[in-house]
């Protein structure tokens, strides 16, 4: 139908990222309120598998665009074909997860379709037949609410962990519809020539457990502290952009508004001062631990417990605890 909500499915080599789920559930919502349905759609070189696990979380069609030059994500030949389907199909909304590669596919999609674009949304909701996207701005401290009236479909970039994920129904299914659209290889820019395995095990974004090091920590030697507490405790490791600008730890780790937005249970702030940039990146966490030795530090006034001291005493504490209790 004209007016369904879509739902980019992102994969990696036919590899869901679980939050696209995240997306169908709020999907489905926005769908009810505008008397429609949900739908997801994905590139790839195979996504039969992809098909069957969208349906089962919610989504009654899923489009698709398969070949071999679509084997790797290449965001010129996903955005090409994700903007075929959008002006073929013209649905009401499509939402993607403000990742990477969602990001990525959004922006170039929004800009051959001529549309606007709101990144990064943290509310959505349909008011009047017109669906209205919140994010926030100014570092987090104010939230707005965007509405792009002209343009359909609207596309919104969805920040991770934003809305819950919906039940899994595994006897649901639904219709594949197959799109032919290809890209030729010599109209492509870039080629994938390996894939390098990152140092990092556990996804930042989607982490239950962070333990993250500012500037505070005084050196890199600092960090391996932090993943000795976050292996203990099956965590990732995250940090401020001042350790990350001070050569200690990798970009791909930052957290705030020019790094990652998590949402885990528990985010341990070590040697950060709870920049307001910082902060933008993980004040949803459910529970914020500071250790600081500054008892004025602004991070204390958003921590739920604080720990006031330096982190090379606290830490080895913690982690001396933690192996006791643990059985480690
Ligand atoms: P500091 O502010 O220097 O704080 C260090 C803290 O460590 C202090 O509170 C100090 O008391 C404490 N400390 C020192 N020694 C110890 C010790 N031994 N034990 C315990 N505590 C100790 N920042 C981000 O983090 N993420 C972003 O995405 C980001 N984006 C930005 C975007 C823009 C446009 C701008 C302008 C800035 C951005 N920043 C970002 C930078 C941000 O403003 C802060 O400069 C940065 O977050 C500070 O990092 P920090 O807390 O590690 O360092």
């Amino acid at each position: 139908m004209a007016n369904d909500v879509w739902v980019y499915i992102e994969h990696k080599g036919g590899n869901i990222s679980p939050m696209s789920f995240e997306l169908l559930g709020i999907g489905k919502t926005l769908a009810n309120d505008l008397g429609s349905n949900v739908c997801a759609f994905a590139i790839g070189e195979n996504v039969g598998d992809i098909a069957n696990e969208a349906f089962s979380y919610g989504a009654t069609k899923m489009y698709a665009v398969e070949g071999e030059v679509f084997k790797s994500f290449r965001s010129e030949a996903y955005a090409k074909a994700a903007t075929f389907l959008l002006d073929k199909y013209k649905p009401e909304v499509a939402l993607f997860r403000a990742t990477t590669q969602g990001t990525d596919v959004a922006a170039a999609s929004a800009a051959q379709l001529g549309f606007g674009l709101c990144t990064d949304s943290i509310g959505l909701q349909i008011d009047g037949g017109q669906i209205k996207m919140t994010r926030a701005a100014f570092g987090g401290n104010y939230t707005v609410t965007v509405v792009n009236e002209k343009a359909k479909p609207q596309i919104a970039t969805v920040r991770p962990k934003a809305f819950a994920m919906p039940e899994k129904d595994a006897s649901k299914s639904g219709e594949v519809v197959k799109e032919s659209f290809s890209v030729a290889e010599g109209d492509l820019n870039t080629k994938v020539l390996e894939f390098l395995q990152s140092e990092v095990t556990i996804n930042l974004v989607e982490a239950d457990i962070i333990v993250s090091g500012g500037r505070g920590l005084g050196s890199e030697d600092g960090f391996k502290m932090m993943k000795e507490l976050a292996d203990m405790i099956g965590g990732a490791v995250g940090a401020s952009r001042a350790a990350v600008d001070s050569g200690w730890i990798s970009q791909e780790q930052q957290v705030g508004q020019t790094g990652k937005t998590v949402k885990p249970k528990i985010y341990i702030a070590c040697g950060i001062s709870g920049a307001i940039q910082h902060l933008a990146g993980m004040r949803t966490a459910d529970c914020i631990v500071a250790v600081n030795k500054d008892p004025e530090a602004p991070i204390f006034k958003n921590a739920t417990y604080g720990i006031v001291g330096d982190y090379k005493q606290v830490v080895p504490k913690l982690v001396e605890t933690l192996k006791a209790k643990l059985n480690k």
